[in-house]
């Protein structure tokens, strides 16, 4: 059997009449992506499938997504987003052999037929993840009959409250005390999205094929490196040979830190200066910044700006990262890690329990 052990919540920046409202470069797969990779943390080494049942209305994107974020095989199922599916998911789960599971449930305005309401500690878009894994002992998290009528993310912040004033066995991370506040807390975003769902109508920029987004997504999407043993240098992005040594025979995967990095350069791109794959982005949400960060000694990257006004962040600054939109192509978005400002809550945090 398998038992829930940790718990993550994720709450868009933004927010409008004292609800979460997600920016224009999130979406349900977004949204989801970020509550996994924080339930996730620190457990890439374990071999072998990810049974991941995600809960929600989510594009195409969703069934081979979560593999390509966690670096691993996934099994993927998918419910509609209500308490009741998230109950019987679990359930059925907890009673499951077989190795780690991952239940995510996702709450977005625009998909989302029954909101969270701001009864329930947080209101608007967001998204829970819970991490189920093997073991013998300890009860089972039971919704029971809080679970009805409810959507599933109001129905775990619900839960969660009551396991932490119990005294849970279970670790909470994320964005749990960002709850009732949240109207509060940023107010920076407008509320108006172009969310620019009609793919059809949307210019396309510089064509990039497929295959080649697909190849770099370990690169993009896990900030992947090579170390050699031969020469004991880091190649970033991986390219499969060591870029110091020549040598394609003695290389570990390593993945760079998502999170902490540090600007080492960054630049506004307004109206006219982008690539044209990001046309319809400029026009409906205008400049945007540009920054080159430092993951770890030596290695950087080129990532968007995002939830942050354009020309606010400054070198020497610290960003963590997340998936977003990057732009539509042949029909579908792609997705890519942009800079974000240091969350209080994130990934590498100790754990916390709701309010
Ligand atoms: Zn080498």
């Amino acid at each position: 059997m398998r038992r829930v052990v940790r718990v993550a919540a994720y709450v868009p920046a933004g927010a409008s009449n004292w609800a979460a409202v997600a920016a224009s470069d999130e979406d349900s797969f977004t949204l989801a992506a970020t509550a996994v990779e924080r339930v996730w943390s620190g457990r890439r080494a374990e071999p072998g499938p990810i049974l991941v049942h995600a809960l929600g209305d989510f594009p195409e994107v969703v069934e081979w997504g979560f593999a390509a974020l966690l670096g691993r095989e996934t099994v993927v199922t998918r419910s509609p987003g209500t308490a009741s599916q998230l109950a019987k998911a679990l359930e059925e789960l907890e009673g499951g052999e077989g190795g780690p599971a991952i239940v995510v449930a996702v709450d977005l305005a625009e998909t989302s037929a029954s909101r969270t309401s701001s009864k329930s500690g947080i209101a608007g878009d967001a998204a829970v993840a819970f991490l189920l894994e093997p073991t013998e002992s300890a009860a089972p998290l039971l919704f029971g009959k809080h679970a009805a009528g409810r959507s599933a993310v109001a129905a775990t912040v619900r839960r969660a409250r009551s396991e932490a004033a119990g005294g849970s066995r279970i670790m909470f991370v994320g964005d749990w005390d960002r709850g009732a506040g949240v109207g509060s807390a940023r107010e920076a975003k407008p509320a108006g999205r172009d969310r620019s769902d009609n793919l059809g109508t949307v210019s396309e920029g510089a064509y990039i094929p497929r295959a080649r987004y697909l190849e770099n997504l370990p690169s993009r999407w896990r900030f992947l490196a090579e170390v050699c043993e031969a020469c004991h240098r880091t190649t970033f992005p991986s390219r499969r040979v060591c870029r110091n040594c020549g040598r394609a025979d003695s290389l570990t995967p390593v993945e760079l830190p998502y999170n902490g990095g540090r600007v080492v350069a960054v630049t506004t791109v307004s109206a006219g200066g982008q690539p044209t794959e990001f046309d319809a982005q400029v026009a409906g949400s205008g400049p945007y910044d540009v920054a080159l960060v430092e993951l770890a000694r030596g290695m950087r990257v080129t990532l968007q700006v995002t939830d942050i006004a354009p020309g606010t962040l400054a070198v020497g600054d610290h960003v963590d990262t997340l998936l977003r939109r990057l732009y539509p192509m042949e029909g579908e978005w792609r997705y890519g890690r942009k800079a974000v400002p240091v969350s209080t809550a994130g990934s590498r945090g100790p754990a916390k329990t709701p309010a």
